[in-house]
């Protein structure tokens, strides 16, 4: 793929195909999904960016790095929860079941798996839809409901079949085999390989290595150790060629390749591959596959006479299993954690917005939330009108320069309480808020909210202000306000609205304070006062 610029039809189409890619080329796989996220940023393309991000995520996790997968999925999936973004959903979902599989969660699996399938809607391509069906189909086997997996991967594959997609058709058949095996359903479980097996022939798909396991798997099982062999042969080698990226596999492979010759009586060479599986563990942190890797040893050993060997090898895979388990548990921590501080940062960045838009000292909105907020709700289609109302408190330099600024600020404190006090018990409508907007000056928004109403609400406040106890501040005075109110309906400018409310608190002043004024609709040169 290119660097070169590609529209958004054609990022998309790219990610599709990124998103069917699988375990083939993972290292590639992640670089471009790096590069489509970055186009989609430039191309101011949210979802594609995210989706970009959840191709990132999958590769992560099949390249082992469960904590960073986990997190950035869990990320976008906050990110479409937030915006019910379905498409999005139903891949955060589809992802987060194989998550919480790594985790040991299978319910949490299963619920994501059917979540996924629930996001999904009539717009799904139909192989996605199929590919959220095996998902949930796995997550069912996983949880032990055989019967209602195997009925899944049948319908999967009807539809794959009438799709004629062979690529997904052989990946759900390699699934549904591998359950019915896990099962102890051997029989079914042979016939789906074999199909398995003959679609990958017939449209010359290789099988991956993964594919090839599950052929060994069954052969063994079955007793045909020759063709066990060939198939964990092709699997190492296809491992080997690097063309398939998880390098652990190999390991598991190997021990695979090991037992299929002690089986059929091949010592030597079983020998040979289980010490080449223990020095893979060795190379990197493959503590899973090592274990299984001393169990088969030891049963090497045991099948060569060699007693002593066989018994410090069934030693060291009784230990090293425990220290497995604990090794487990520290991984599914770690991806907890990961998926944790995803969302405390969310919360975080949620409170110091919030915050941003609060005044510290009374707690209500301050100027900039109340800027934003007239400016969107003028701009926006409903209500059709909102009253403005600015509150000035009455002579409130003589409260600062005759008791001090610290009284002071406990007036401004109790009249923001007031304020809100009053706008709790009239509730006058959705997305009413006051805000302080300057030193002792606050904004009242009112949307949807008739004159009359806005003024009689002013009136109280004005009256709740003037009998409000505040001789344990002022001793005999009491803090009054003056009230300014004008009409804004959308469309309008806010600043035009603000101008007219601030002529009417002026005229308010003007004629003695501790009054509410406006300007009536018939005659806009008249203001009235409420007194
Ligand atoms: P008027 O009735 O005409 O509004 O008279 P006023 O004294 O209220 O008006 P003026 O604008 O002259 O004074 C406002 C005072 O508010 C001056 C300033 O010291 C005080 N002030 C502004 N912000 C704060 C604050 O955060 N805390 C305190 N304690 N005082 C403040
Ligand atoms: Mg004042
Ligand atoms: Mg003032």
């Amino acid at each position: 793929m290119t660097t070169t610029e590609r529209t958004p039809a054609e990022l998309a189409s790219a990610l599709d195909e990124l998103e069917r890619r699988r375990g083939l080329g993972v290292d590639a796989t992640l670089a471009e999904a790096v590069q489509a996220q970055e186009q989609a940023a430039a191309l101011e393309e949210p979802v594609l960016e995210r989706r970009a991000v959840l191709v990132q995520s999958d590769m992560l996790g099949r390249k082992g790095d469960l904590a960073a997968s986990a997190q950035r999925v869990w990320s976008v999936h906050q990110w479409a929860m937030a915006h019910e973004n379905r498409p999005l959903l139903a891949r955060s979902h589809r992802l987060l079941t194989r998550t919480f599989h790594n985790l040991g969660d299978d319910s949490a699996s299963l619920e994501h798996a059917v979540l996924a399938m629930e996001a999904a809607d009539d717009d799904t391509a139909p192989v996605l839809r199929t590919s959220l069906l095996s998902n949930l189909a796995d997550a069912l086997g996983n949880n032990g409901s055989y019967q209602a997996a195997y009925e899944r991967y049948a319908e999967a594959e009807r539809l794959l079949v009438a799709l004629d997609a062979p690529e997904d058709l052989i990946n759900v058949l390699n699934n549904h085999a591998f359950t019915r095996f896990e099962a102890g359903d051997l029989a079914t479980a042979q016939r789906l390989a074999g199909r398995m097996l003959e679609v990958s022939e017939s449209r010359g798909l290789a099988l991956n290595p993964g594919m090839l396991d599950t052929l060994a798997a069954v052969r063994l099982a079955a007793g045909d150790y020759a063709a066990a062999e060939q198939s964990a042969l092709d699997a190492v080698e296809f491992i080997k060629s690097g063309r398939y990226h998880q390098v652990e596999l190999l390991a598991q492979h190997l021990v695979t390749l090991a037992r299929a010759r002690r089986l059929r009586g091949d010592l030597e060479s079983a020998e040979r591959a289980v010490q080449e599986a223990l020095s893979r563990c060795e190379d990197s942190d493959l503590r899973g596959f090592r274990v299984r890797a001393l169990a088969e040893a030891a049963a090497v050993a045991a099948s060569t006479g060699q007693w002593q060997r066989a018994y410090e090898l069934h030693v060291a895979f009784h230990d090293e299993g425990e220290v497995l388990t604990s090794a487990q548990r520290e991984a599914a921590a770690r991806t907890r954690q990961a998926i944790f501080e995803t969302d405390e940062a969310r919360a975080a960045a949620e409170r110091f917005r919030e915050q941003a838009l609060r005044d510290s000292l009374t707690g209500l909105r301050n100027r900039r939330y109340f800027d934003e907020e007239l400016e969107s709700m003028l701009q926006g289609a409903a209500p059709e009108q909102l009253v403005l109302a600015l509150v000035d408190l009455d002579h409130f330099k003589h409260v600062n320069d005759t008791y001090s600024h610290e009284v002071g600020d406990s007036v401004l404190r109790a009249t923001a309480e007031l304020l809100e006090a009053c706008l709790r018990e009239r509730s006058p409508g959705d997305g009413c808020f006051a805000a302080r907007i300057g030193g002792e000056e606050f904004g009242i928004v009112l949307p949807g909210v008739a004159l009359d109403d806005a003024t009689s609400f002013a009136e109280l406040l004005r009256v709740r202000m003037r009998s409000h106890d505040w001789s344990p501040l002022l001793h005999d005075d009491v803090q009054t306000i003056s009230v300014g109110l004008a009409v804004g309906a959308v469309g309008q400018g806010a600043a035009s609205i603000l101008r007219e409310a601030d002529a009417n608190l002026y005229a308010a002043k003007a004629s003695g304070r501790d009054q509410v004024a406006w300007t009536p609709a018939d005659d806009a040169a008249d203001r009235r006062l409420y007194r």
